[in-house]
């Protein structure tokens, strides 16, 4: 396959808000690769820290909202970034100060609302789903939850491509600009669902039968948020939400093909390629 160059945007400057992952697949030691290799200059706000490798998650520290909001503030005021993203915050209060310093901001607001991580730890407590509705999910461009997410967000089942598409609509009813639902695996093919103001389709890729996921959510949230920082592809197109999204899909798609198998359990995706081997770019 082709190597593609980067051309470096000076403004393209992004923020992850999120969870560090020591093991760096998932967090924002996955958001930062992603920004990385898409030429993005990265920025982070931390919320938490966890304990964890490909084996699970064993421990984790909430941090001090105040700190969290210091960070913010901190970064915010000093290197404005054109694109944020959101993924574990943990619960409703480090939420809704986030939302708080986000109140205003101009640029484009990517929310993975992370409630799990893929081992079933809980990376959010019950307090959030309300607190994403009420706060968060208003401001923002891009919402990027999975099936289980979707479900709890709307507070109800799906069950089915139909009704998934049904929810993506209504979730976006909440205020997001846009939904693409990380649906899964349906009919051997791996499936998403975008909702935005004209349509609601569902973009279907190859499944490729691993476990080696880890951190396959997080690289797609981060490594669209990196796409929609860059002022120009290189034939001078400005990358918009959908072309960032289908982008974004067919490199995790290929990092998930090729995971390095680190780990003795749910291994990273291949992040050190998430702007190189693609058959072809969209934006
Ligand atoms: N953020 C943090 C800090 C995590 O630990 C995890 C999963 O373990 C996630 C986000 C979500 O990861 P994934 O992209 O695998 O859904």
């Amino acid at each position: 396959m082709a190597t593609r160059t980067i051309t470096l945007a000076r403004d393209s400057i992004a923020l992850a808000i999120g969870g560090s992952d020591p093991s760096g697949g998932a967090g924002i030691q996955a958001d930062l690769k992603a920004f990385q290799q898409n030429g993005v200059y990265g920025m982070t706000v931390l919320t938490m820290v966890t304990v964890q490798n490909t084996v699970g998650v064993h421990r984790i520290e909430l941090l001090d909202v105040g700190l969290i909001e210091q960070q913010l503030d901190c970064v915010l005021n000093d290197i404005p970034p054109l694109a944020i993203k959101t993924g574990a915050l943990g619960n409703a209060d480090a939420i809704a100060a986030i939302a708080g310093k986000l109140e205003g901001y101009g640029g484009d607001l990517i929310i993975d609302p992370v409630l799990v991580s893929k081992h079933g730890d809980l990376l959010a407590d019950d307090t959030a789903v309300s607190a994403y509705r009420d706060y968060l999910l208003p401001q923002a461009t891009l919402a990027t939850p999975n099936a289980l997410e979707l479900q709890r967000l709307i507070g109800r089942d799906v069950d089915g491509l139909d009704e998934m598409v049904q929810a993506a609509a209504e979730l976006r009813e909440l205020g997001p600009s846009a939904v693409l639902v990380k649906a899964g695996i349906i009919d051997g093919s791996r499936v998403h669902v975008l909702a935005d103001e004209e349509k609601v389709a569902t973009i279907e890729t190859q499944n490729h039968p691993t476990n080696q996921t880890h951190g396959a959510g997080c690289s797609l949230a981060a490594t669209i948020t990196a796409r929609m920082t860059l002022t120009t592809d290189g034939n001078g197109k400005v990358p918009q939400v959908e072309s960032a999204i289908q982008f974004a899909i067919m490199a995790v798609n290929h990092a998930i093909s090729i995971a390095p198998g680190f780990g003795k359990g749910v291994g990273p995706i291949e992040s050190r390629i998430l702007h190189d081997g693609l058959p072809d770019d969209p934006a």
